[in-house]
């Protein structure tokens, strides 16, 4: 191999540059925290940029179907992480839009890029294993190197060319020839330099089948569906004669494992979706940045793209925990919300019963809490409840469970606890909240709670979380009619 040349290509300056606006979007897609208005705010101020992505939302290749008219709903029908690939294909796309003199095809270049990501695309919804838009990415970076190559040295490029075009070869062999290299090892040298995920950049070296044997798995299925997508390319772009379709085809599908059938359903879609993918890309040149940038935010971004399946699945699950928690945890306290409340005591009910152990609830309720409101502003009741919540919550532990009833009633359920017991985790709970101080706007503000409690022993009555709330609202109720500031029980 020709590692002076590769070195020399890959390390030169001639590749120009790219719209800021496209780098903003990679950038704020970079961090953890996406908010989705952030983006389309930057997308915005880009007209074509903005008619790109509505586009994109409504496209067969990556929308769905319903028609999308805003920016904020392009970003959610699109996804995120489409939103990034986009991002980044639009501003390779402007990187690499149109030829200077020389014999490089630029409108063929696309073709075969955009050919290969889009076949790659749709074989790995079949293939399993490889994420649909890392395929894409990977089809759209495949060639790049032959843009380095060209751009690098033109004159001797175009020997190249003109040899292909003169029938002696595919393009990738006789750049073997004349090179010494081929632009499968230039896009994958510049994906290694910008550190971009090696799988990826080990896949794309092999994207003609050079190697393809010695990768690893991961490396070695985006490789194969890479090699099977640019064979596919070569047909639609020319780079094969026709009469080559059938052998191309039955190789694909055996290199890919793929029915003849579903290869046949992606040809059907294929010259479609490049053409919109064409559309898509096709640019204005807005602000100009260094090619250095763009290296540095696609680096960033791919390498978030090729997160391993299992740390996607770790992050989606998280997504749903925190999703999950925010459900169930009332915002102005942090304690669990009713919501929870229900869902846990018709749980602990269930066990109880089915264990005929006991069960307590305790209710309670703030006193002349109004009165707190009217005198002090709500601001300070919700400080109230802020300090009513911490301080119940204290109270929790795997038996105990805390909740925000509603208003400024609270609740613990206490599984497996004596009714002695229960009354005196309530006068506990009662004391400390007449202690909570706190001042608001200068003013020394104390209170005092009522709480009722209800402790049923299953081994010798069967009753509901309805009949249990019931009769702790009830003594609840004694308590303030005795007042206040003081538990009832009953049991
Ligand atoms: P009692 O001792 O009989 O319980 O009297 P009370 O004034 O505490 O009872 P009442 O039910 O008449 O008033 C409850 C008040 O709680 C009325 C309502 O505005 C207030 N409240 C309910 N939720 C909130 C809240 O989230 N924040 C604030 N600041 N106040 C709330
Ligand atoms: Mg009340
Ligand atoms: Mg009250």
């Amino acid at each position: 191999m020709n590692t002076a040349l590769l070195s020399s290509i890959v390390n030169s300056d001639a590749l120009p540059s790219i719209p800021a606006v496209a780098l903003k979007v990679i950038e704020l897609c970079r961090e953890d925290d996406i908010d989705i208005q952030d983006v389309a705010d930057a997308i915005s101020t880009d007209p074509a940029l903005t008619l790109r992505m509505l586009k994109s939302a409504n496209s067969s290749i990556f929308g769905m179907s319903k028609t999308v008219s805003s920016l904020p709903q392009a970003m959610v029908v699109l996804g995120i992480r489409t939103v990034k690939v986009m991002a980044l294909g639009f501003a390779l796309a402007d990187t690499v839009k149109g030829g200077k003199k020389g014999r490089f095809d630029y409108p063929r270049y696309w073709r075969r890029s955009l050919t290969t990501a889009v076949a790659a695309r749709l074989i790995a919804q079949e293939f399993g294993g490889v994420r649909k838009d890392e395929a894409f990415v990977g089809g759209l970076l495949s060639d790049i190197g032959m843009i380095a190559a060209e751009r690098h040295n033109q004159a001797q490029y175009d020997k190249v060319i003109e040899q292909h075009l003169a029938g002696h070869g595919r393009i990738h062999e006789i750049e073997q020839e004349v090179l010494g290299i081929t632009h499968a090892d230039v896009s994958a040298m510049m994906l290694a330099n910008w550190s971009m995920p090696e799988a990826m950049s080990h896949a794309i070296r092999a994207h003609h089948g050079n190697g393809l044997e010695d990768l690893d798995p991961r490396a070695k299925s985006l490789g194969t569906i890479l090699n099977a997508a640019s064979e596919i390319a070569s047909l639609f772009s020319g780079d094969v004669d026709p009469s080559c379709s059938e052998e191309i085809f039955s190789s694909v599908a055996k290199m890919c494992g793929v029915s003849r059938e579903f290869l046949d359903s992606v040809m059907e879609v294929l010259n479609d979706n490049v053409s919109e993918a064409a559309e898509m890309f096709s640019v204005d040149l807005g602000d100009e940045i260094s090619f250095d940038q763009l290296r540095h935010s696609a680096m960033m971004q791919l390498t978030h793209l090729s997160m391993s399946a299992e740390q996607e699945r770790v992050s989606a699950q998280s997504q749903i925990e925190s999703w999950r928690h925010r459900a169930q945890t009332d915002k102005l306290t942090g304690v669990a919300n009713r919501q929870a409340f229900d869902d846990h005591l018709a749980n602990t009910v269930q066990d109880a019963i089915e264990l005929r152990g006991e069960l307590g609830l305790i209710m309670m309720d703030i006193d002349h809490f109004k009165k707190l409101n009217d005198t002090h502003g709500h601001q300070a009741g919700d400080e109230a409840l802020r300090r009513v919540g911490s301080c119940v919550e204290k109270f929790a532990e795997e038996s105990r469970f805390v909740a925000r009833y509603g208003g400024e009633e609270f609740a613990i359920v206490v599984a497996e606890a004596s009714a002695r017991k229960l009354r005196e985790l309530a006068e506990e709970v009662r004391d400390s909240i007449s202690k909570i101080r706190f001042q608001h706007n200068g003013t020394p503000l104390q209170f005092t709670a009522s709480l009722g409690a209800a402790h049923v022993s299953f081994s010798e009555e069967t009753v509901n979380a309805e009949e249990l709330i019931r009769r702790a609202d009830e003594c609840l109720y004694g308590a303030k009619q005795d007042g206040r500031n003081r538990v009832e029980i009953t049991f």
